[in-house]
């Protein structure tokens, strides 16, 4: 089966249950936001722009729980920020089990490992030893590391971590292969570090999933090199989502840097493009969401936003309308449902019933029109079950050479990101304004709060002029 039963069956059953009772609007995924702080500053995030990152605002663990009890999505996508630094992100995954949701921790990866190892400590017997030898011999964890698991003391042994389970998935942020990875998060060794975890999950038994932003320079035949190497480590699903700007930033782009948007943003022509093979990757690939959203980036058909059903709560409360825009924060669930006036919002029929919504294809607007058949058409719900019920496709055969392309940064020498940084400060490069890519990071983090956009998907501009440039790095 493509993905597990049980939490196929868990889900069908939630819209089943929702459409019997004939509820207008409901939750599908929430996206919970503990907090915005990050180890990271990848290049155009919205979130650690758009909110304070400081440690100090965080969503209680308390008011987490109770807020995914209120929207009662059967799915929880932890983010932030980044969700590992939450310090009770371990009671947040045992408190939402027991909620009995579908949990996808969404992590730059950076800190999987010890995670891992905590949880190593706690369930290691002599039995376990070949398997920490297998951790050792890989590299995933040093002969220090193994003796602090073996030897560890009843504090460490008695502590909540994060257990392999069928219905909790690592989802690493991976934007493409080490030389492009690595340049987006602006620092080296994470792509190394995401694969390295990966590894580790799937020798102690966690589910891995991985999530991915196309972006306007974003290359499609690197995009199928990175799934490949992926599918090669036998991770066990996919996100992958056009990122996208709107309105503000675009008319911020005019008047402050005179460029005109198209240059810069992915529209929806632009995006079908990049999308046109999404349904052979869907064959190839275990890539998460439904076929019919598949068609829709492709470009075969329309569908009209439900961005309503994978709602987001944040240090501020429930973010309306979506996860990208911000209109105004709610107390509770049902109040945003009730006050939202969601028919102002999407696209229908071609034509954008907000400005800023013009060019949205984004999977938390879209992915679950597809599942609920909004826009329904004859065959939808047979298509979708097939998908979800059929056959996983076989991890693709792990191979020399195909290590070798996804791990391209090394090759440049010393420090590829030093590099990089050299090209485009470059005259050519400044010439085309390329070096604002760094300099703005800079500005964002002074406190200027008019990020927007989200985690791998805020202010596209910034990731498409990066993008360019290790494109041009490539060549030269
Ligand atoms: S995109 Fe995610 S990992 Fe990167 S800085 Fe933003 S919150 Fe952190
Ligand atoms: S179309 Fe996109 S930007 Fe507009 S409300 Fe839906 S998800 Fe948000």
């Amino acid at each position: 089966m493509r993905f597990p039963f049980a939490l196929s069956a868990k889900i069908a059953g939630h819209i089943i249950k929702h459409k019997v009772r004939k509820t207008p609007r409901f939750a599908m995924v929430l996206q919970l936001e503990p907090l915005h702080t990050c180890n990271l500053t990848c290049t155009g995030c919205g979130r650690i722009r758009e909110y304070s990152t400081s440690l100090k605002d965080m969503v209680p663990l308390e008011k987490c729980l109770a807020v995914a009890a209120e929207c009662e999505a059967p799915m929880v996508s932890i983010c932030g920020g980044e969700p590992l630094i939450y310090p009770k992100i371990e009671e947040l995954v045992a408190g939402l089990r027991e909620q009995g949701r579908i949990i996808y921790i969404c992590t730059n990866g950076v800190f999987m490992r010890k995670k891992m190892r905590d949880y190593l400590a706690t369930v290691y017997s002599p039995e376990m030893e070949p398997k920490l030898q297998e951790l050792v011999k890989q590299q995933l964890v040093t002969e220090k590391e193994a003796d602090q698991i073996r030897n560890a003391d009843a504090a460490a042994k008695s502590k909540v971590v994060i257990r392999p389970s069928q219905w909790m998935y690592w989802n690493v942020h991976v934007d493409g292969l080490e030389f492009t990875h690595d340049l987006i998060v602006e620092r080296e060794g994470v792509f190394k570090e995401c694969v390295a975890a990966i590894k580790m999950a799937k020798i102690l038994g966690y589910q891995t999933a991985t999530n991915t932003t196309v972006y306007k320079e974003t290359d499609v035949q690197e995009l199928e090199d990175m799934f490949k190497f992926l599918s090669s480590l036998d991770v066990d699903g996919h996100t992958i989502s056009p990122g996208y700007d709107y309105d503000a930033a675009k008319k911020d782009m005019v008047k402050r840097l005179g460029k005109d948007p198209k240059e810069f943003f992915l529209t929806r022509d632009m995006t079908r493009q990049k999308f046109a093979k999404i349904e052979d990757w869907g064959k190839l690939f275990t890539i998460f969401g439904t076929p019919v959203y598949q068609e829709f980036l492709a470009g075969k058909r329309e569908l009209t936003c439900t961005a309503w059903a994978i709602p987001t709560y944040n240090i501020k409360g429930w973010k309306a309308p979506c996860y990208l825009m911000t209109d105004g924060h709610y107390d509770g669930y049902q109040e945003m449902l009730s006050k939202v006036k969601w028919e102002n919002y999407g696209v229908v029929n071609g034509k954008a019933r907000d400005s800023r919504c013009e060019h949205c294809m984004v999977h938390c607007g879209y992915d679950p029109s597809g599942a609920l058949g909004t826009n329904y058409q004859r065959g939808d719900n047979w298509k979708n079950f097939k998908y979800n019920f059929g056959a996983k496709p076989k991890p693709f055969p792990a191979t020399a050479e195909l290590t070798q392309r996804a791990f391209n940064g090394v090759s440049i020498g010393k420090g590829h990101l030093a590099e990089a940084k050299a090209a485009i400060n470059s005259p050519r490069a400044a010439m085309n304004g390329a070096q604002s890519v760094f300099q703005r990071r800079e500005e964002a983090h002074a406190g200027d709060g008019n990020g927007n956009g989200s985690c791998g998907s805020g202010d596209t501009s910034q990731r498409d002029q990066l993008l360019a440039k290790i494109a041009a790095a490539k060549k030269d």
